[in-house]
């Protein structure tokens, strides 16, 4: 049976390392501070002298720490170097494409398997069905281990070989969910400078969510397509976006409300209006952004 090693007890290290032994899967657990892992090995966990022991006796190594900085330090001591050698690394720490790239050539220099995986989900979601992790690297890998990783979330994904490709995604999806979390924080200054309860907004937000989702699959194929010139198919032009949205900037500034995040965005509907973009689709927007 597959042995592993959670290298990491923080938050989400010790979610995962939870759900290993949940399954009853052999884990060892490691953290900088020991305390962390007290409560793991009261739920089951083993521990080890030192990381290289911990590695040394694992086949399937999951990294879960601040960042890569802290986790490269970790891996390329030269005694956890040596253990790691025909080993898996399942590097969970959240990084950018480029550091993953690169750790995965670290990796393949010396003879270590190499997955990277972009958590999308907080630790509360670690172990369920609907969870989604994204994998990139080692297809082998991924594939020889996709029980032990299922643990961690039933929807486990793997989407391509490049080892970078699970953060750029990762960093394209939390780039929607900050959109629409500092889009919430935006409108409900709005909201609540005006006077209306935060309980029916939140009613009304989810009526139009249905309207706001096929506008955002319609700009991805758009997109896609290249069909950012307005046309019979196109549901609303720049200057008829603009006619709504220059409003926000006017009730802000009624109110007193901070500019930054309007003035962001009414810098890109300017400049799309300067360079005659009026008629066209939302989706001639990416010329500014791109
Ligand atoms: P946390 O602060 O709870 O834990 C951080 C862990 O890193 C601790 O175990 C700590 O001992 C260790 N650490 C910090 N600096 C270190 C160093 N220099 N050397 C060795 N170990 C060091 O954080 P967390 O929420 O568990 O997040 C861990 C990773 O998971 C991060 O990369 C985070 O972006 C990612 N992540 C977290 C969530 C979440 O919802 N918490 C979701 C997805 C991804």
């Amino acid at each position: 049976m597959t042995k592993t090693c959670v290298v990491g007890a923080g938050r989400m290290g010790s979610a995962l390392a939870r759900a290993l032994l949940a399954e009853g899967i052999e884990t060892r657990v490691w953290n900088r501070s020991p305390e962390k892992v007290a409560p793991l090995v009261a739920a089951g966990a083993h521990t080890a002298e030192s990381l290289a022991e911990a590695v040394a006796a694992s086949d399937v190594v999951i990294v879960n720490v601040i960042d890569y900085a802290a986790a490269d330090a970790l891996l390329r001591m030269p005694a956890v170097e040596r253990a790691l050698a025909g080993k898996v690394v399942v590097q969970l720490t959240s990084g950018s494409p480029r550091q993953a790239r690169e750790a995965g050539r670290w990796a393949a220099e010396r003879g270590i398997a190499y997955l990277d995986g972009a958590i999308m989900a907080t630790p509360n979601f670690i172990g369920g069905a609907e969870t989604t992790i994204l994998y990139s690297g080692m297809r082998q890998a991924f594939e020889r281990h996709r029980d032990v990783l299922r643990v961690f979330g039933g929807n486990g994904v793997f989407v391509g070989e490049d080892a970078g490709h699970a953060s750029a995604l990762d960093t394209g999806l939390l780039t929607q969910m900050w959109g629409k979390l500092f889009g919430t924080l935006q409108a409900l200054a709005v909201v609540r400078a005006e006077g209306i309860g935060l309980e029916a907004y939140a009613r009304y937000m989810r009526d139009f969510q249905p309207v706001v989702d096929a506008a955002t699959d319609d700009l991805i194929a758009r997109v896609g397509e290249g069909r950012w010139r307005g046309d019979a198919a196109t549901l609303a032009t720049i200057e008829a976006h603009y006619s709504a949205f220059h409003h926000l900037l006017a009730v802000g500034d009624e109110h007193g409300l901070d500019r930054v995040l309007p003035a962001a965005l009414d810098g890109l509907f300017k400049a799309a209006l300067a360079a005659g973009h009026a008629a066209d689709d939302f989706a001639a927007l990416m010329r500014f952004i791109e």
